[in-house]
């Protein structure tokens, strides 16, 4: 494992390996040589979710096209700890910011749910794969979160496992504190409400879901997008990928 950082980190879909020349779309291209700057000989990392990061020379680039050859593994692949956030979606700047946020605590799966009180009437899912794509490569990430389709708040709960608990934030105050149910339950999903909160017959279906855990925040209530960073920052905490060292850093502790 190479212990070296580069600022510049890509997510690409194509296959990685040994001494494979790599070619990149216009978009990656022009962001290394119009944005970056970036001149042939430099260095930088690719990730595809599937076959660890690889470090990368540019070999040679113009308008709308780069390519790249790459040198060697930096890192293996490793598996990320699953985790939900399924959320209800709100405006423009807040939902990119929850998608980027998301990403950075570490969530695989990023579910928006359609609530009643839920105001945005389309969600740019596109845009939002583009923010996690951003937020995985920035975060040094290793693979990419799925971003699934709007769903009705009742048909995602109608297919959720009754053995796979969820924590669902209930600001009402009726739910125990986070910490003991996320270290009772190890809980991997969380559900978060809209601005408006969620209606009364929403919370009670929810909470009569065999594996909802209804949760409190504490005394404040929060907007949305700081609910979801602060539950996230729990859970990761308490059960998730922040009891351990990352390992790909290589580094002595402390
Ligand atoms: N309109 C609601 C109200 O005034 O009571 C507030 C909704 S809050 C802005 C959005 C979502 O964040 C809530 O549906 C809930 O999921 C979560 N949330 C905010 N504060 C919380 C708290 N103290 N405990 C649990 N969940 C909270």
């Amino acid at each position: 494992m190479k212990d070296i950082k580069l600022a510049t980190r890509l997510y690409v879909k194509e296959d990685l390996g040994d001494e494979t020349v790599l070619g990149l779309g216009p978009q990656q291209a022009h962001f290394l040589r119009s944005v970056l700057r970036l001149k042939p000989g430099a260095r930088l990392a690719l990730f595809n979710g599937r076959d660890g990061e690889w470090l990368a020379r540019l070999d040679a680039l113009g308008k709308g096209w780069a390519s790249l050859l790459l040198e060697e593994q930096s890192r293996p692949q490793t598996e990320e700890p699953g985790l939900t956030l399924l959320f209800a979606p709100v405006k423009r700047q807040r939902i990119d910011w929850i998608a980027e946020k998301a990403t950075e605590m570490g969530c695989t799966r990023l579910q928006p749910i359609l609530t009643r009180r839920t105001i945005v009437e389309r969600v740019n899912v596109q845009r939002l794969r583009t923010t996690v794509r951003e937020a995985a490569e920035q975060s040094e990430r290793i693979s990419l979160p799925e971003v699934a389709e709007p769903a009705k708040l009742e048909h995602v709960l109608g297919d959720w496992p009754e053995d796979e608990p969820f924590l669902f934030a209930d600001e009402s105050g009726s739910g125990r504190p986070i910490d003991e149910v996320v270290n009772e339950t190890r809980a991997r999903a969380l559900v978060i409400g809209p601005e408006g909160g969620f209606e009364s017959q929403e919370q009670e279906t929810i909470a009569r879901h065999p594996a909802a855990c209804a949760v409190g925040l504490g005394p404040r209530i929060l907007r949305a997008d700081t609910a979801v960073v602060a539950a996230l920052a729990v859970m990761q905490a308490l059960t998730g990928d922040w009891t351990s060292r990352p390992q790909f850093r290589n580094l002595q502790p402390r």
